[in-house]
């Protein structure tokens, strides 16, 4: 009989996937030859049955949509959302319920997994069900101690008619505990994970060690400002993360205001004259006319009376990030910079603002100042006082550093 003949054989790949890298994909890609399955169903956990994600772990949907992104380009491939769509914790037991009413009777399912999985098996949720309904492949990686592993499965199979293999791959050294750290370290991910699947880590911004505030401010910025704007203030958070790290400054500080620098920028004229007013902002001519222009300084004080943010380090960078001050330090610089900066911002000599923003801040500062001089004269918009002053005071600066 050919396989055709003999039903489906499906692969159903559980795990994490915090982040999916080439291991995985190699392990199913693998399989799928080895045990001639017609398809690997990827299947990110939602709320994992033993344990909580680790702490600097990725939420479920965006789990799921790296998943996705990783498997898209091969056919034999596809993800589901069956478990991070279900309540509660993500037990195999009901999802292979759940699976089942949608695939053929005769469908073999091999479920695949990491090998060590195999030492806990008899610990999972009606495991006898379990491993009556699908063959269990637990993929050995490099170190895993085989020996004890053979011995479970024999066992396994031995007393409840188990068939738990042990699936001996290519020695790929990847794991996403080492990615995680690596992302957090600043060091290079590159050819651990397909492209696409690095490129949203980084325009997500996920596993970096965080300000204490960041992920709460980063699910408010997600739910209030609308896609652009968020899209920017991710990447001014980066960027201020990355010069940061050049000048020495407080990483985590400078991704935190980067992110929040904008907090009111969409606010209406209405509620920024109620916060100009209660805060005695002061009613530069720039300001009279756009009231929206004081967003940092209104951000800055929203920030503090809404979220308890007391550092006056991180609110002083949001404060002055649009018409600066004379007496901005260094973390306001540099989400000055970085919103000017980020990646997203297209405009003429702005590759020229990035290089020089890793060479002398002040001179960024400047350089940046001219750039926009060129617009305002352009638009016929006024140049805030503040402005005047932190440039007087820049030059200053730069001139008693030169004399000396
Ligand atoms: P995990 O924390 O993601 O993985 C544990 C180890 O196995 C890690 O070293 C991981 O490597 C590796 N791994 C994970 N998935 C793999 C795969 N598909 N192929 C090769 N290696 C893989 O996951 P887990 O907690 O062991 O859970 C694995 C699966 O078993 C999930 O589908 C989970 O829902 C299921 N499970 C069910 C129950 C239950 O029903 N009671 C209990 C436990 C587990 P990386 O860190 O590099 O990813």
């Amino acid at each position: 009989m050919t396989n055709d003949q003999l039903g489906k054989r499906v692969g159903l790949m559980g795990g994490n996937f915090d982040p999916i890298h080439y291991g995985h994909l190699l392990v199913a890609e693998q399989a799928r030859e080895t045990y001639h399955l017609d398809e690997v169903i990827f299947i990110p956990t939602g709320v994992p049955p033993h344990k909580t994600v680790s702490t600097v772990g990725a939420d479920k949907q965006s789990r799921y949509e790296m998943t996705r992104l990783a498997v898209e380009s091969n056919p034999g491939f596809s993800v589901s959302d069956i478990e991070i769509t279900r309540k509660g914790r993500s037990y195999t037991i009901d999802t292979l319920g759940a699976l089942k009413k949608e695939l053929a009777e005769d469908t073999q399912l091999y479920f695949i997994s990491g090998a060590d999985a195999i030492m806990k098996l008899d610990e999972w949720k009606d495991y006898e069900s379990v491993l009556k309904q699908v063959i269990f492949v637990g993929a050995t990686r490099p170190g895993t101690d085989t020996a004890a592993l053979a011995e479970k499965a024999r066992q396994l199979n031995h007393t409840i008619g188990a068939d738990v293999r042990i699936f001996y791959i290519s020695e790929l050294d990847i794991s996403s505990t080492d990615i995680r750290n690596r992302i957090n370290e600043e060091r290079t991910i590159r050819y651990l994970l397909p492209e696409p699947v690095a490129a949203y880590i980084e325009s997500e911004g996920l596993y970096k060690a965080h300000y204490p505030m960041y992920d709460k401010l980063n699910t408010y910025l997600k739910a209030h400002l609308s896609p652009g704007r968020y899209r920017h203030s991710l990447a001014t958070a980066q960027t201020a993360k990355k010069l940061a790290i050049r000048y020495g400054e407080d990483a985590q500080k400078a991704e935190f205001a980067g992110l929040c620098h904008d907090i009111a920028k969409e606010f209406k004229d209405k509620e920024s004259e109620k916060w100009i007013e209660k805060y005695h902002i002061f009613r530069d001519p720039c300001v009279e006319e756009n009231p929206n222009i004081a967003h940092g300084e209104i951000g800055a004080e929203f920030l503090r009376e809404t979220f308890g943010i007391e550092d006056d380090s991180i609110l002083d960078a949001i404060r002055w990030h649009t018409y600066g001050h004379k007496e901005m330090t260094l973390l306001s610089k540099i989400v000055y910079l970085a919103d000017a900066m980020e990646p997203n911002r297209k405009y003429g000599d702005v590759d020229r603002l990035r290089k020089m923003a890793y060479i002398d801040i002040d001179d960024a500062v400047l350089l940046f100042f001219n750039l926009c001089t060129l617009y305002l004269t352009k638009t016929d918009t006024r140049t805030h006082q503040y402005t005047h002053e932190m440039l007087r005071s820049i030059y200053e600066t730069k001139k008693k550093r030169e004399s000396e």
